[in-house]
């Protein structure tokens, strides 16, 4: 028996005009259009990235990427303030520079319905902690969904956008990596047309949130969610399946797929409202089954919840940390994994490493020629912390090199070690500035480099306010970065080539030894966005001496020859940047083609 709405899309009933092949984000994005959404805002963050992109690309909206999060959700408040439907998308650690907004929203409510999708990474393929964002639907007091797939993503935005305006709040939506980048069928629909917002009149009592306003809003807000809880106990968003009533199992988003293959007779109640639950439903669901588990990623928030409603809960051994599969939920549950093909145990294990070319990398190895402790940052160049660089010391959060350096510079500093906050263009304009604002303002010294590879790189190239490319490429004006930074206050400012290996280390040399606040620009721009690679380099074997001095680079392009133990160079790989040259101290590594002798000189 099987007692829901969107796993058969019965609501969508009539306005299918398609369908195809979408991934969870491409959906979400599919959804908020159809529901008639006019603006969408975000900044870039995997798994979540795409949304934004997907949307920018249909027909008749607005979208813009932000510097951060928290600006996003302002931006999108501004715009439900004026009456209009927005979307807004981030991912997990997004959210947490979102919050301030995002808590005082639930006060205000809304106007124009605000989806906000929300994408948690649980096992961290690409971020710096893992979070499980119910938490903060629960304690911001917003309702939040949770689609198992493309077809759940397209239907549950589309109803999120109807429930925010019903229920007077944002709502968020919340994916996880499996969903945000798996492809399913998906049913399209029309784009609803929704009248003209009605003509703007100022409400301060609703969005002035003062404390006398506020606190009428607060009691609001309570009177608003228990309507929720009475729609949690009717929604179709909740799918009850009574299949074998031995083991009855509480799931959400992808864990729901996973525990269907690992339990395939199981009962399962899946949750697609998982703010606030539908306690009643749970309630009948636990007394319809022998035995009530829960399956959740990351932390245990269902678990915790269902049982506060007095439901017993039997006790599951799965890991908290990491991202679920249907290999561990059986391991769980006693059952024997089904035979596998044997693994392949002798593969070479690959680290992620800066790309070939990448112009920063000659800026790490300095680094570490200076021995100087390395506050880092999120994005590409935290690379810089792996083998064989190793020139960093600390990654927190984005934007935090900066006030990291300051902070231990106040602790006295590191006895005979310079210390530097490196930090890049695009989370530098996210919430580095703020940091080096209290470094001029407490007058701190110290020295900073921002890495200017004049793109947001490692979540695929997105614009940013320093390279000026917008989203859908309307007219911008980039951000003088040098400007910018002497009109914070910093007196010493200077920019440099970072495929220059003297001049950046002379330059590093020179600012550590400074007693004043510096910032080095390192400006050249990210390998991928250069379409011509110029020829590329090879290691002359009869000058290379083994010294090794060229695998510090880390460059994928270059390896050891496992028989001579020279340094060999990969020339499909190479994009001819030239800075191993300037690493090699014996003339070793000569441009190839047919102008080259290998014997060093180059024609
Ligand atoms: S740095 Fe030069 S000499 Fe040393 S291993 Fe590399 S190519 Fe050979
Ligand atoms: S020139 Fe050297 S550092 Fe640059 S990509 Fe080629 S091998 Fe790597």
């Amino acid at each position: 028996m099987i007692l829901c709405g969107n796993r058969v899309h019965g609501h969508r009933r009539g306005l299918r005009v398609s369908r195809t092949l979408l991934s969870g984000n491409e959906s979400v994005a599919r959804g908020a259009w159809e529901a008639g959404a006019v603006v969408g805002v975000g900044y870039p963050g995997t798994p979540s990235t795409e949304t934004l992109e997907h949307f920018a690309k249909l027909p008749d909206v607005y979208a813009e990427w932000t510097p951060n999060e928290k600006v996003a959700f302002e931006v999108a408040a501004g715009v439900s303030l004026a009456g209009s439907r927005v979307l807004v998308t981030m991912k997990h650690v997004g959210l947490n520079v979102a919050a301030d907004p995002l808590f005082t929203l639930a006060y205000t409510g809304v106007r124009g319905g605000i989806v906000l999708l929300v994408a948690d990474d649980p096992g961290m393929h690409s971020s710096q902690n893992e979070q499980d964002s119910h938490n903060y639907a629960a304690f911001a007091r917003v309702p939040m969904v949770d689609p198992s797939d493309s077809a759940e993503a397209l239907a549950f935005t589309r109803q999120a956008f109807e429930m925010s305006e019903r229920f007077d709040l944002p709502v968020l939506v919340r994916s996880t990596v499996r969903v945000s980048h798996a492809k399913s069928l998906v049913d399209l629909g029309e784009r609803v047309q929704l009248p003209e917002p009605a003509p703007y009149l100022s409400d301060p009592q609703k969005w002035v949130m003062m404390p006398a306003m506020a606190t009428r809003r607060r009691l609001d807000l309570d009177r608003r969610i228990s309507e929720l809880r009475e729609f949690a106990e009717e929604t179709m968003l909740n799918c009850l399946e009574l299949r074998n009533r031995s083991i009855g199992v509480v799931c959400a988003g992808a864990c729901y797929l996973h525990v269907r293959e690992a339990l395939p007779d199981a009962s399962t109640f899946k949750l697609g409202l998982t703010f606030p639950l539908s306690e009643q439903r749970l309630r009948e669901f636990a007394a319809s089954v022998e035995r009530l588990y829960v399956v959740e990623e990351a932390d245990d928030y269902f678990t915790r919840t269902v049982r506060s409603f007095g439901i017993e809960v039997e006790p599951l051994a799965i890991p908290k940390a990491g991202e679920l599969t249907p290999g561990v939920i059986r391991s769980a549950f006693g059952i024997l994994e089904p035979e596998t093909r044997e693994q392949e145990t002798d593969l070479p294990g690959r680290s992620p490493l800066l790309c070939a070319g990448c112009p920063h990398r000659l800026v790490f190895y300095a680094l570490r020629q200076a021995d100087a402790v390395v506050t880092g940052d999120i994005g590409c160049y935290a690379l810089g912390a792996l083998k064989p660089l190793g020139a960093m010391d600390s990654c927190v959060c984005m934007g935090s090199s900066i006030g990291m350096a300051h902070g231990i510079e106040l602790a006295g500093g590191v006895s005979g070690r310079p210390v530097v906050a490196v930090i890049g263009d695009s989370t530098f304009a996210h919430s580095g500035l703020t940091g080096l604002m209290n470094t001029v303002y407490n007058g701190g010294t110290g020295t900073i480099l921002i890495l200017d590879n004049r793109i947001t790189a490692m979540t695929g190239h997105q614009g940013n306010p320093i390279n000026g490319i917008t989203l859908q490429k309307r007219p911008s004006r980039e951000i003088d970065l040098e400007v910018l930074v002497r009109a914070l206050g910093v007196e010493r400012v200077r920019v440099e080539n970072p495929h220059d290996l003297s001049a950046t280390t002379a330059a590093i040399a020179e600012e550590t030894a400074s007693d004043q606040l510096s910032v080095i620009i390192f400006r050249a721009p990210c390998a991928l966005l250069i379409r011509e690679k110029a020829d590329p380099y090879a290691v002359d074997e009869d000058a290379c001496r083994k010294c090794g001095l060229c695998f510090r680079l880390g460059c994928p392009a270059i390896s050891r020859n496992e028989s001579t133990s020279q340094a060999s160079i990969d020339t499909a790989a190479c994009v001819g940047c030239g800075q191993c040259v300037e690493v090699c101290r014996y003339g070793a590594i000569v441009r190839s083609g047919s102008a080259c002798d290998f014997r060093g000189a180059e024609g």
